[in-house]
């Protein structure tokens, strides 16, 4: 169990820069998800972490040994992939001894320790399986079982639920959800998908062109995005903008079509350059209510958890607002909304929270 600290570490493949300078702790005995989309770092950095590729420039420590130069056997980590790293044509208990058979451990060890990961991923009906028979949901169980037998000090997941059928998706992701919380290990996570991120994650670490844009846990950077990348990235779907020629800066105070009245905003209202508010930070009822704006329903969808997306106009500028099942179904043509201001962030020209 480590902590890790990246010190401005750099990766450049040629002229292109995987990484640009990260700064970075990933706490012990905690799962840190690197999230972003395709091409930010993710792999790079994790890849870094596993010793399998050397930085450019900067340090690599585990707790306060410097590991940047340590080969990847000897950094006690486990590694999970995309596809399921298993030996076919043995049992599901014969491809979790494997890896403990170089480990000289007594027979009890590696009986009670396959049994002990076995029952924390719920696999323990098929150890007599042949993994050929089970899907590949339950393969990319078994995978995962085979590194935490070995007890390493970190595990790193490269996007394990990414090409799992669809099928096993749900309940691979609860169950490592469920294997996570009883883990004592560092556990750094990769994905591009934003909602395996929100369930699994103690912090997430957004990326974008290779640097880290945020690291908080999934609340905090969903509630109080530092940048509009951050807002539009997490959410299903993302925060709404409005954009400048939608706001009406008038001294400290800041008007939109969403609001009856401006929000006074102090000295940074002049640096405001986009308002954000998130789908269900807008409040919609069918009768007019005190402070509230009429908007226009251009359609309406119903969405996860049974809740209705509806797709609003207020002049020319549209936003999504989100609201519940019994109140959605009933909802047509024109609706009343007000937006709490607490439910209003703000940000500058170059897209950061002001
Ligand atoms: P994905 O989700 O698509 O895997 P990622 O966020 O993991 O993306 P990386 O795989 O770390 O991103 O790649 C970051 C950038 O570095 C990309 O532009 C990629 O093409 C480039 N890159 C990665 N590895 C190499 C390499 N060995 N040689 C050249 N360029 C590379």
């Amino acid at each position: 169990m480590n902590d890790i600290h990246l010190k401005n570490v750099s990766k450049h493949f040629g002229s292109l820069k995987a990484l640009n300078d990260i700064t970075f702790t990933i706490p012990k005995s905690s799962v840190t998800v690197l999230l972003g989309p395709s091409g930010c770092g993710k792999t790079t950095m994790m890849r870094i972490i596993a010793g399998l590729e050397e930085p450019t420039s900067g340090q690599v420590f585990f707790d306060d040994l410097e590991a940047t130069n340590v080969p990847t056997r000897r950094r006690n980590i486990g590694m999970v992939f995309q596809y399921p790293v298993i030996y076919k044509g043995t049992s599901v208990r014969r491809n979790l001894e494997l890896p403990l058979l170089s480990e000289k451990l007594s027979k009890d060890e590696i009986t009670k320790r396959v049994d002990e990961v076995a029952e924390l991923l719920g696999i323990t009906e098929h150890l007599k399986a042949q993994v050929d028979e089970l899907d590949n949901g339950t393969r990319q169980k078994i995978a995962v079982g085979r590194e935490v037998a070995r007890q390493p000090r970190i595990i790193l997941f490269d996007e394990p639920i990414t090409n799992i059928d669809i099928t096993a998706k749900l309940e691979l992701k609860r169950s490592l959800k469920e294997l996570f919380s009883r883990l004592k290990q560092t556990i750094i996570y990769v994905t591009h998908d934003q909602t395996e991120a929100m369930t699994l994650a103690d912090q997430i670490a957004l990326m974008k062109d290779g640097s880290i844009m945020q690291c908080d846990s999934p609340s905090e950077i969903y509630k109080n995005p530092k940048s509009e990348f951050a807002g539009w990235f997490l959410g299903n779907p993302g925060m709404n903008f409005v954009v400048d020629k939608f706001i009406n800066v008038k001294g400290n105070d800041i008007g939109s079509a969403l609001f009856s009245q401006s929000i006074p905003l102090g000295a940074k209202a002049a640096q405001v350059k986009t308002l954000g508010v998130r789908a269900e930070g807008i409040s919609v009822s069918n009768s007019q209510t005190p402070g509230s704006v009429s908007a226009r329903i251009l359609s309406k969808s119903l969405g996860t958890g049974g809740q209705y997306l509806l797709n609003l106009a207020y002049g020319d500028l549209t936003v999504k607002a989100r609201v519940p099942h019994y109140l959605g179904r009933q909802l047509e043509n024109n609706v009343w909304t007000t937006v709490a201001n607490e439910n209003v962030m703000f940000f500058d020209d170059a897209g950061n929270a002001v």
